[in-house]
């Protein structure tokens, strides 16, 4: 997970990154960073935190230029420390880069070992890091970014999109396939390349389209070229995006997130009809799903729980103790709406199983008469290596437990889970051009000891590769 953008703007690039970045703000919360290209140099900033608390003041005027990057950080590789901030920034043989990545790499510690051997050294311990040296090692030795990208789709194994410039040229590239989303669009002044086409909305641009997967667009100005390096047969568009990641109102794949959840909400009626007094969302999440199952079920739609807006994420605090009483904080029951009344409460996901126990004990407290628990995607039963956080495999509940198992342990009187298939049907892709990994349990890339279904990468260059460990 992670947020990325990349502008250029003939009248200047920082205010525009930085509303940008603003956009994609529910991609990470744990740093933020800008560097443009200004003078034959690059001017950057950083640091710990939300976009609005690491730039203030005049930080947005020192950022001069007509080109940038931003990021937006939350940690699945390297810990939570100033050197892992991004983008990062090299100068080497007289170019400079600058790069900014969401995803995760699997074979990074083989890379690194072998980019140390080749004389490289590292500065964090991050995999973005490495893909920085994968693109310098091939322009110092004479190639073209081209080339570099090229590269790096045959060497990196797991989910990148990557956004960088090189000497005031902006670029990105997406893995082939497709693992996180990555788009572009167009301001009245340039190019809006971005993680969610929400960044694009926020500096009234026009969005053009997703980025394909195994491609790379070089942006000069207004204008936009495009090379496609690589295609695979088969695509793996993190499902988990639909279900959770992304903006309700942010469209990937040519598909708008919030009718997904909808869709999946009535869904939710159709596969377990229920009789209950109102229909409530857990806040924010939950929402477009109910919305859904109270078209398709004409139960009321009333919110049974109100959300802090200035409480930070519950998801991430260390200890179970931490997560629950940091949920009461963040959701209010409303006493009002739950006395005697029987309630179909719709959540995105189940993961460890804190947020739902704590919410319905909540509601209960409160008066209700009976929770009836709707979630929007199957349950989740493996971990996801390719960048979304998600906790280890003893850690979820749905690996351990049965849907009544669940249902037991969350205290709802029933409970019932979006079946996969009508999941993928309402996305609206072929099964096998989605990762489900943390729904099936079986990935698109080979991960140790697990199992994978593995595509096939065609270079359009003759040559072939299946994602198999490299030497
Ligand atoms: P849990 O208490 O672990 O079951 O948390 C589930 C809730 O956390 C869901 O309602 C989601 O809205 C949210 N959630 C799910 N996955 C993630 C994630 N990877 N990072 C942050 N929040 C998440």
């Amino acid at each position: 997970m992670c947020g990325i953008a990349g502008i250029t703007d003939s009248s200047g690039v920082s205010l525009s990154l930085y509303f940008a970045l603003y956009a994609l703000q529910h991609r990470g919360q744990e740093s933020a960073g800008i560097s443009t290209w200004h003078d034959c140099s690059i001017l950057k900033h950083k640091g710990h935190g939300l976009v609005s608390e690491v730039f203030k003041g005049d930080t947005l005027d020192f950022l001069k230029g007509k080109v940038g990057i931003g990021h937006v950080r939350y940690p699945t590789t390297g810990e939570n420390r100033p050197e892992n901030f991004q983008p990062f920034n090299f100068t080497f043989q007289g170019h400079s880069i600058s790069i900014a990545h969401n995803g995760n790499l699997i074979n990074m510690q083989e890379l690194r070992e072998k980019y140390e051997r080749k004389g490289q050294f590292f500065t964090s311990t991050t995999d973005t890091e490495i893909i920085a040296k994968v693109i310098i090692d091939e322009i110092r030795e004479g190639g073209e970014v081209v080339d570099a990208v090229r590269i790096c789709m045959r060497t990196l194994q797991g989910s990148y999109s990557v956004i960088f410039f090189i000497d005031g040229i902006l670029y990105a590239f997406r893995d082939p396939l497709g693992i996180k989303p990555l788009c572009f669009g167009r301001t009245r002044n340039g190019v809006v390349i971005a993680s969610e086409s929400v960044a694009i909305d926020a500096l009234e641009g026009v969005m053009e389209r997703d980025i394909n997967p195994g491609e790379l667009i070089e942006a000069r100005g207004d204008t936009v070229i495009s090379v496609q390096i690589a295609k695979s047969d088969r695509h793996a568009h993190c499902i988990f995006e639909y279900i959770y990641f992304a903006r309700a109102d942010s469209v990937i794949d040519k598909a708008l997130v919030y009718d997904i959840r909808r869709k999946i909400g009535e869904q939710l009626y159709r596969e377990m009809p229920v009789i209950a007094d109102s229909v409530s969302p857990v806040p924010d999440s939950g929402t477009a799903y109910a919305l859904g199952l109270s078209d398709a079920s004409d139960i009321p739609f009333v919110e049974c729980l109100m959300k802090n807006r200035y409480m930070g994420r519950t998801f991430i605090m260390p200890t179970q103790s931490k997560r629950e009483k940091a949920v009461r904080m963040k959701l209010n029951p409303i006493k009002y709406h739950l006395i005697g009344r029987s309630v179909v409460l719709v959540d995105d996901s189940i993961v460890r199983g804190t947020t739902s126990r704590r919410i319905i004990e909540m509601m209960h407290d409160a008066g209700a008469s009976a929770i009836h628990m709707r979630i929007g995607s199957p349950p989740i039963i493996a971990p996801c290596y390719l960048g979304v956080d998600m906790p280890t495999r003893e850690e979820l509940i749905a690996n351990k437990k049965d849907v009544e198992g669940v249902r037991e342990t969350i205290t709802a009187e029933s409970l019932h889970y979006i079946s996969l298939k009508a999941l993928v049907e309402i996305i609206g892709e072929p099964e096998d051009h989605l990762c489900n990994g943390c729904l099936t349990g079986c990935y698109p890339i080979s991960i140790p000891s697990e199992q994978s279904s593995l595509r096939c990468i065609d270079f359009l260059d003759g040559s072939y590769q299946s994602l198999l460990p490299i030497d």
